[in-house]
């Protein structure tokens, strides 16, 4: 669904303040695969989610969704339709003041008629479970409400990858819990792909494939495995989970039998309890 080749990203380019923010990105996202896209603070995470929905375009190396450049100018609608990226901050997202008008927003400004914006904005409140909240206001809402308002907005739109920057980061541990569950369900309803851009290393656990970004490169990709190796992800700022740190600890202080592939605290209380 999206192939990044060779992508390099210039902010401000060609002026003395110029900031390259990714670095010959090359990666796929496959339909309905489950990513997860790691790094710490200005690896280049954010802008890797403006180039995925044509909001930024690469000045080397080409991005394509679903087989269209993002560089095209006639087809960049077609990029939009595709790839909904929903950000870190829901306040800025909001436009209306009603929730089924703000939901309605975006397939209105891509020319969807009438009768079927308001099949999509049912569904799409259906589907992130605020169906009670129509014609509510979105601004007495609670922040993992607000998020779950956010990502009903670009379901509206009906993408087929829906990319979260963050999009949990401001939320308490319930409010991200729903909106992670939100993402999972469309994923297995939908068959939509998934992008998640989160520093939170635990949320990455279940991912089908793992990118993590340093400096604007990607420095590793691959399975959960990623998440063991403490050291390599401790050097770029990263965490492994709890779980995974735990467990290494422990190894290096002669626990036997515990072997790499512990990520979850449930399964590592398992391990130690049949360990003799
Ligand atoms: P992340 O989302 O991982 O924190 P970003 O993609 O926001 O990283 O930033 C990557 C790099 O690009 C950082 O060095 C950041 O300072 C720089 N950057 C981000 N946005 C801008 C901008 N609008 N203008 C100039 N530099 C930017
Ligand atoms: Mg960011």
């Amino acid at each position: 669904m999206v192939e990044f080749k060779n992508v390099s990203y210039y902010y401000n380019a060609g002026t003395p303040e110029q900031v390259r923010a990714t670095k010959k990105l090359s990666f796929t996202i496959g339909e309905g695969e489950f990513v997860a896209l790691v790094g710490h603070n200005g690896s280049g995470k954010s802008t890797v989610a403006r180039l995925m929905n044509g909001l930024l375009v690469p000045q080397r190396g080409e991005v394509l969704v679903n087989g269209v450049s993002t560089s095209d100018n006639k087809k960049i609608f077609d990029v939009r339709k595709t790839v909904g990226v929903v950000f870190q901050n829901p306040d800025n997202q909001m436009i209306a003041s009603i929730i089924e008008d703000d939901i309605a927003f975006g397939p209105e400004n891509l020319g969807v008629p009438p009768s079927e914006i308001r099949e999509r904005v049912d569904w799409a409140l259906e589907a992130v479970g605020m169906s009670e909240h129509k014609r509510g206001t979105p601004f007495r809402l609670s922040g993992g409400q607000k998020q779950r308002i956010a990502i009903a907005g670009m379901l509206a739109i009906k993408p087929k990858v829906l990319v979260l920057d963050e999009s949990t980061a401001m939320l308490d541990p319930i409010g991200r819990e729903e909106v992670l569950k939100t993402a999972m369900e469309l994923r297995e309803k939908e068959g939509v792909s998934i992008v998640l851009i989160t520093h939170f290393m635990e949320e990455a656990i279940k991912a089908d494939k793992i990118i993590v970004l340093n400096g604007g490169a990607k420095v590793m990709e691959g399975g959960r495995e990623i998440l063991s190796m403490s050291e390599e992800l401790d050097e770029i700022g990263l965490d492994a989970p709890f779980a995974a740190r735990i467990a290494r600890r422990l190894r290096e202080k002669g626990v036997r039998d515990l072997d790499d592939g512990v990520y979850e605290i449930e399964e590592l209380v398992k391990k130690l309890v049949n360990i003799e």
